[in-house]
């Protein structure tokens, strides 16, 4: 096992009660990956500050994933102070998805120094079928946005993976 998720918040059509259920069983899997020595893999949707701040409040594992990121450039800002992993799924490439490519363009990339480094990553496109035979044309969008060519962000991208989730 590599990771520890997707775990997280989600409060797309969520009640009260929900909330406070996926608050609890989010606060128990950041306890398990720490305990672990697991990358914690996080699902977030329409619950930015919520989920940065139960992070804050029962303290990030060493290795923090945010699957399909979706937050904007000030969010990155945060993540990557933290030392959080960030990665961008299909969704970049989508016409209103001008923030994402903002919060794209601020993420760090340089992978060598010492401690963890936030970079992004594409998983897969959201939902069903997952059509991995597309990551081709997310790379090539998100090596768009940086400025720099495919194969440097295809190195960078197997870099992080590989240290995100310690293989
Ligand atoms: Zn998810």
């Amino acid at each position: 096992m590599r990771g520890v998720g997707e775990t997280g918040l989600d409060f797309f059509r969520t009640g009260p009660e929900g909330v406070a259920a996926q608050e609890r069983s989010f606060r128990a899997h950041i306890e398990i990956a720490k305990r672990h020595g697991k990358a914690l893999v996080i699902h977030d949707r329409e619950a930015h500050a919520d989920v940065l701040r139960v992070l804050d409040e029962e303290g990030a594992p060493e290795r923090t994933v945010f699957h399909c990121y979706s937050g904007d450039a000030e969010m990155a800002e945060i993540c990557a102070a933290k030392g959080y992993y960030m990665s961008f799924a299909g969704n970049v490439t989508f016409k209103n998805a001008q923030p994402l490519r903002d919060a794209l363009a601020v993420a760090p990339w340089s992978w060598s120094s010492s401690r963890p480094t936030p970079l992004p990553h594409p998983g897969a496109l959201p939902g069903p079928p997952q059509r991995p035979y597309l990551i081709p044309v997310t790379v090539r969008a998100m090596a768009e946005v940086r400025g720099i060519g495919e194969n440097e962000l295809a190195e960078a991208i197997a870099v992080n993976t590989a240290r995100a989730f310690d293989y």
